[in-house]
């Protein structure tokens, strides 16, 4: 089988919507990638750290779909990541309103055994050294390496930033983080000039808007899902991450029109993780139900 290797946070979110407010509950990018690849049948392994004070329950949540956690450390003195962020009511704009950076501070990743030479890579939103870390042990490299990133790593980290997208075959980015990245407003334009970075293709995400994924040669527009009813946006950046690298990994192949396919079973697998708090919208999902929606957005094409 297949296998996809994740590297990234797991976190705890407290998260305020205009109409509902959770604590505390389990979130972080590795959380939202691995859970939704899972759903692809593949095999898959995060490397992260969370604090003594992460219950037992949540580590159950990634055994149970079979995501080897073998490298996803505990520090007992320490606390686990934890993000507040707050959804204006058009729920597109967000502010974060702590970043607690926590047990990840010096974090040392240690890449499986067994997973030094994955057939996919996702480099998911944390700290971009560790990130650099972790590609150094890669052994084989992979079909394809995919990075994820947001704009607390670039007023912290620019400059391990772009040495980790000099580095990386596809970009994952949002349309704002397009315009803080290379200063420029217009998005086919930033996106050209992030190629001019390092990465053979680049997918801006923008959000209720759909995606656009880029190479030198071509430009491929997918709509999102209409979802009747957004709940919780946070986490959908990294589901669509998830769901687009477990389709990869199962066709193993980084050519452009498997992307393609890849990007429409990314925006299907974030359509769910917007319907529910955290991962609750992903959790109680099927293949099936992912199937369902990519061919609904292949019928929009
Ligand atoms: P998304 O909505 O896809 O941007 O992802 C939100 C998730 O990213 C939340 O579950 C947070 O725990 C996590 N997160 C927030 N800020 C950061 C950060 N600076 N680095 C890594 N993960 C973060």
């Amino acid at each position: 089988m297949n296998r996809l290797l994740i590297v990234g946070t797991v976190a705890f979110d407290s998260i305020e919507t205009p109409d509902t407010r959770v604590n505390k509950v389990l979130g972080g990018a590795a959380t939202h990638i691995s859970i939704s690849a899972s759903l692809f049948n593949i095999n898959s392994a995060v490397i992260s750290i969370v604090g003594g004070d992460f219950p037992y329950e949540y580590f159950k949540i990634f055994k149970k779909r079979n995501i080897d956690i073998s490298e996803l450390k505990i520090k007992k003195n320490g606390k686990t990541f934890y993000w507040i962020g707050k959804y204006a009511k058009n729920m597109n704009q967000r502010d974060t309103l702590k970043t607690e950076v926590n047990v990840l501070e010096n974090f040392d990743p240690v890449v499986p055994e067994n997973f030094t030479s994955p057939n996919v890579l996702v480099l998911g939103n944390l700290d971009p050294s560790v990130q650099l870390k972790v590609m150094s042990q890669i052994i084989t490299p992979p079909k394809i390496t995919i990075l994820d990133t947001m704009n607390f790593w670039m007023d912290n980290a620019m400059e391990n930033l772009k040495k980790i997208i000099s580095k990386v075959d596809l970009i994952c980015i949002n349309d704002d983080e397009v315009k803080q990245l290379t200063g420029l407003n217009s998005l086919a334009e930033g996106a050209r000039k992030i190629l001019n970075m390092g990465p053979n293709y680049v997918i801006v995400k923008k959000g209720e808007y759909g995606s656009m994924l880029i190479d030198k040669l071509n430009t491929f527009e997918c709509p999102a899902f209409p979802v009747k009813k957004v709940k919780d946006p946070t986490g959908a950046g990294d589901s669509f991450a998830g769901g687009l690298a477990g389709y990869l990994t199962t066709v193993n192949s980084s050519s452009f029109d498997d992307i393609k396919k890849a990007v429409m079973y990314g925006t299907a697998t974030a359509s769910f993780s917007v319907e529910g708090f955290g991962i609750n919208g992903i959790e109680k999902i099927n293949y099936n139900d992912i199937i369902n929606r990519v061919d609904f957005i292949n019928n929009l094409l």
